[in-house]
């Protein structure tokens, strides 16, 4: 009995997945859909902390995920999108707990002194107190929209300044709105960013690619603690792989790792409804009209779950 224990614990350990969160504003009301207040914030804090939840710079996971070695239970990455200026409200509050945190640049509102926006001088000064700084694109524009050429031109672009100014070149990227597909993913690869963080609903295994990491976007009174059970479905999407052309969902197709029978699948606009799983195999027939320019299709399977992104070109 003892033995299976320890088994168990054993391979609990071996299967912790790490999990990153993604904020935008803070205490900002003229938000509410991309804003925290500094009450809710406080109180995941305090969660994290008194359930023994260790909060580590985004690096130290893709270190361990570079170097093929376990992620320990209960890592957490905490990230900033946009670079907002009310980061100021809640910075003393990531500072109280010690509480470090990478902060996405939003290249052209720094460089151009966007009123609502954190100046160059701002961000800097932020490499002070626990911050690292990361690129988040020049333009903040609808990738999966660009053209590739159009892309490149804003990534080249937004790169120089952001360097210029930084006086470093990013570590990582995140996708404006977290939007994305295969096309915009290469072209984010070829500038040499060690880890690419996506908007998608999951958490970072072992086997999760440094290229696409899964971050929860909190906001409002957001509990933190039913995102924090979940971990990685490792599922190789097939059908579809890209928003269909004409709008219309015929069906999804994945192959999922472990003995899963059931599963629960969500698309937005369409909820969630009961699916089978046989040898492996998701093959369900939708055969709706998504209405959404920016879906998300989502597979769960007791507490593991995978997302795809599907954007409208
Ligand atoms: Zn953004």
């Amino acid at each position: 009995m003892r033995y299976l224990f320890l088994l168990c614990a054993f391979s609990f350990y071996l299967f912790a997945d790490a999990h990153i969160f993604l904020y935008h504003r803070f205490n900002d009301d003229r938000y509410p859909s991309t804003n925290t207040q500094n009450s809710v914030l406080r109180k995941q804090f305090e969660f994290l902390r008194d359930n023994n939840y260790t909060v580590v710079p985004l690096q130290s996971i893709v270190d361990k995920l570079n170097q093929n070695e376990t992620l320990p239970e209960k890592w957490i990455a905490l990230t900033i999108d946009d670079g907002y200026k009310s980061f100021l409200n809640a910075l003393p509050i990531f500072e109280e707990f010690g509480y470090v945190f990478t902060m996405f640049v939003y290249v052209e509102a720094a460089e151009k002194n966007y009123p609502d926006f954190l100046n160059w001088e701002e961000l800097k000064e932020l490499e002070k107190r626990g911050g690292t700084l990361a690129f988040h694109s020049y333009s903040h524009s609808h990738q999966t929209k660009q053209s590739k050429d159009a892309l490149r031109a804003d990534f080249k672009k937004g790169l120089e300044l952001y360097e210029k100014r930084v006086g470093s070149k990013s570590s990582f990227y995140s996708y404006p709105y977290g939007e994305f597909n295969d096309e915009v993913r290469n072209i984010a690869e070829e500038f040499g960013f060690s880890a690419i963080l996506n908007q998608n609903i999951g958490a970072v295994s072992d086997k999760s690619s440094v290229y696409d990491l899964n971050r929860f976007a909190l906001v409002g009174d957001e509990n933190i603690k039913p995102f924090l059970r979940y971990k990685t479905l490792e599922a190789e999407w097939i059908e579809p792989k890209i928003y269909p052309s004409n709008s219309n969902i015929t069906k999804v197709e994945a192959r999922v790792s472990g003995n899963i029978t059931k599963a629960k699948l969500y698309i937005t606009d369409l909820g969630w409804r009961d699916i089978e799983v046989k040898d492996g195999l998701i093959n369900y027939d939708v055969n709706k009209k998504l209405q959404k320019s920016r879906v998300r299709v989502i597979l769960q399977a007791d507490d593991k779950i995978s997302t795809k992104i599907l954007v409208k070109d």
